[in-house]
């Protein structure tokens, strides 16, 4: 048994092709257009919402006399009057580590703009169990001793399953996870896991509002605080409208334009 904290994983993020931007730069008839972006993923949204107006520079669009100067300026512009579909081109890819099924079954309803690959208790044998102990639990006095013996029971109750049944001796790997799956059913929602989220900068601004807000659940509150650490000065351009208040000594990730 082992008490544990979440962990976030940042592992990929879109990329741009350099020599695909400049054909199309081309083909638009703006070659030289550039942009002060910090990131692909900055110069991707850019690029997709200039792409709409043909607003890369003026008279391009003979209808268009003046344009927003700078990325930080048209990302901003772009937040404030909620033109939040650009944010959809561009991905993010994270890994969070030791969290609980409490995390899980919460983080997968959200659907928009996310894909999930989730470790598989089917197949993945329970032999030790660890969780993270709320706060509530662990400064009570009694809470933290009450919570880990009965971990430990539950992981003890895994490891009688598995004796009983002869799991290790089982030669038909369709039984061991019909098993596995069954001996789950007595393992605690708690259970620290791991689960593959990725989601598209849109969807994250949202999830970062709902899920560190101070009605939210303690776990989720706490990793999407992470989470808005870890994209915050990556993608400046992006996030730079949030302010972030504590309250219970977790992040809340604030900011005037919504669920752009
Ligand atoms: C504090 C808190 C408490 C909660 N408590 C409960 C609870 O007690 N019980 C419960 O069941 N759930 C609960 N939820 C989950 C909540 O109901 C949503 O399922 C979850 O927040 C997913 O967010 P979303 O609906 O914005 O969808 P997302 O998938 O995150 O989608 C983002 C946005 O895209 C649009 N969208 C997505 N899918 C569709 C669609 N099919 N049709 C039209 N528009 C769409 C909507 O505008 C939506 O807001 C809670 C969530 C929070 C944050």
């Amino acid at each position: 048994m082992e008490l544990v904290e979440p962990r976030i994983f940042l592992v990929g993020e879109t990329r741009l092709v350099e020599e695909g931007l400049q054909a199309y730069l081309e083909h638009v008839g703006v070659p030289s257009w550039s942009t002060d972006a910090p990131s692909d993923a900055e110069v991707l949204c850019e690029m997709y919402g200039r792409l709409c107006y043909r607003s890369f520079e003026p008279g391009l669009n003979p209808n268009v006399t003046r344009v927003r100067k700078g990325n930080d300026a048209y990302l901003g512009h772009i937040l404030e009057v909620g033109h939040g579909s650009v944010l959809e081109h561009a991905m993010l890819n994270f890994v969070f580590a030791d969290v609980s099924r409490v995390f899980t079954h919460e983080l997968v309803r959200h659907r928009a703009g996310t894909a999930i690959s989730q470790e598989s208790l089917r197949y993945v044998r329970l032999d030790a169990l660890s969780a993270y102990v709320p706060t509530h639990i662990r400064e009570h006095e009694d809470g933290l001793e009450i919570f880990s013996k009965t971990l430990e029971e539950l992981e003890r109750v895994q490891q009688q399953l598995a004796d009983a049944f002869a799991i290790d001796e089982e030669s038909k790997f369709s039984v061991k996870k019909q098993l596995t799956s069954a001996f789950r059913r007595v393992a605690p929602l708690g259970l620290a896991t791991t689960v593959g989220w990725s989601c598209n900068f849109r969807t994250l601004r949202h999830v970062i509002e709902v899920r560190t807000a101070p009605d939210a659940e303690e776990e989720l509150r706490l990793v999407f605080g992470m989470v808005y650490d870890a994209v915050r000065d990556r993608y400046p351009n992006l996030f730079g409208d949030y302010t972030v208040e504590m309250v219970d000594g977790l992040r809340w990730v604030k900011t005037a334009h919504r669920k752009v």
